[in-house]
């Protein structure tokens, strides 16, 4: 995931090169002063410490002949190849760098090594507090947090539940209003499924879920077109709703997750819980950090909107 990383960062920052040279070339060729071009760029620009990087880019890139060479023509193919691999290099050398110093992070209210392996546990069809509450409370007391996939016409009936996760770190996300297959739905009637959730979410905490889950997996081109959010799948399925077996869920999970990974289960039955609270020890003591999917995100990959995620399994 982290030469995935690298390649999205290397691309923006290309754009970035390329677009401030045009910027230059097109006010050296107005006779207007060079240094407007870097202004508009900035709002694409993801970080801090990228936006230093481009700016002694933009600079280096001025002050050398390659720059003030290019007059109001398009820049020419062997100098764009030439400023790409630059910029990959350097960027490359960044990102080693920052791996390297990579140390617990605050996250959630409490810390994740990005070092250690991590998983996201998540549940579906919720909220349900007897259920949730014992998930969170397993998971706080392991330093934990889940992901719940809520459905948007339950939330208000459970909103003290849904504070609760919000205020301790665990992650609500979108599994649809009324939990309708989507492939079923018209594209307005995809929107709004998605949409209203969100706001059912947000009218109680303020906050509006950024992941979707779609009701039973299913999709087609017409969902995919019309879910503007990242699609979270799964890669482990317990089959809890089907077994309602306890022992069946945590063997599903136990001795086969690895790093990355997302495991379904669901929230509504007393088996799942009673297979969350012997999971979440066990893997715990096999030194296992619960995350929730953005974190599974931010530790382990980029997501786009529309696209559809199984797991983040870090490139080795
Ligand atoms: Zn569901």
């Amino acid at each position: 995931m982290r030469r995935k990383r690298r390649k999205i960062k290397k691309m923006a920052l290309a754009m970035l090169v390329l677009g401030c040279m045009i910027a230059a070339a097109t006010a050296a060729y107005a006779g207007a002063p060079s240094a407007s071009g870097s202004s508009g760029t900035e709002n694409r620009i993801p970080s801090e410490r990228q936006m230093s990087r481009e700016g002694q880019t933009l600079q280096n890139e001025q002050a050398s002949p390659v720059g003030t060479a290019v007059s109001g023509q398009t820049v020419s193919q062997e100098t764009q190849a030439e400023l790409e691999s630059r910029a990959a290099e350097s960027l490359a050398a960044e990102v080693e760098k920052e791996a390297e110093e990579a140390g617990p992070v605050l996250s959630g209210g409490r810390y994740i090594d990005p070092s250690k392996p991590m998983i996201a546990l998540t549940f579906d069809d919720g909220p349900y507090a007897p259920v949730g509450n014992r998930i969170m409370d397993s998971m706080e007391k392991y330093n934990g947090r889940a992901t719940f996939f809520v459905v948007g016409n339950r939330v208000a009936d459970y909103k003290t539940e849904i504070k609760r996760m919000h205020d301790n770190g665990h992650e609500i996300a979108n599994h649809t209003y009324d939990h309708k297959y989507l492939n079923r739905l018209s594209a307005d009637e995809i929107v709004s499924q998605v949409e209203l959730c969100n706001q059912a979410v947000a009218a109680i905490t303020g906050e509006s879920p950024r992941l979707v889950r779609l009701p039973g997996g299913s999709k087609n081109s017409t969902v995919l077109d019309n879910v503007h959010y990242p699609i979270i799948l799964w890669n482990i399925d317990t089959l809890d709703w089907k077994t309602k077996s306890a022992d069946k869920a945590a063997e599903a999970v136990l001795g086969k997750v690895k790093d990355g990974d997302i495991i379904l289960m669901h929230e509504l039955y007393n088996s799942s819980g009673d297979a969350a609270v012997r999971i979440i020890p066990a893997l715990s003591e096999q030194g296992y950090q619960f995350v929730t999917v953005s974190e599974l995100i931010r530790f382990r990959g980029g997501v786009k909107n529309g696209g559809i995620y199984y797991s983040f399994h870090q490139q080795k």
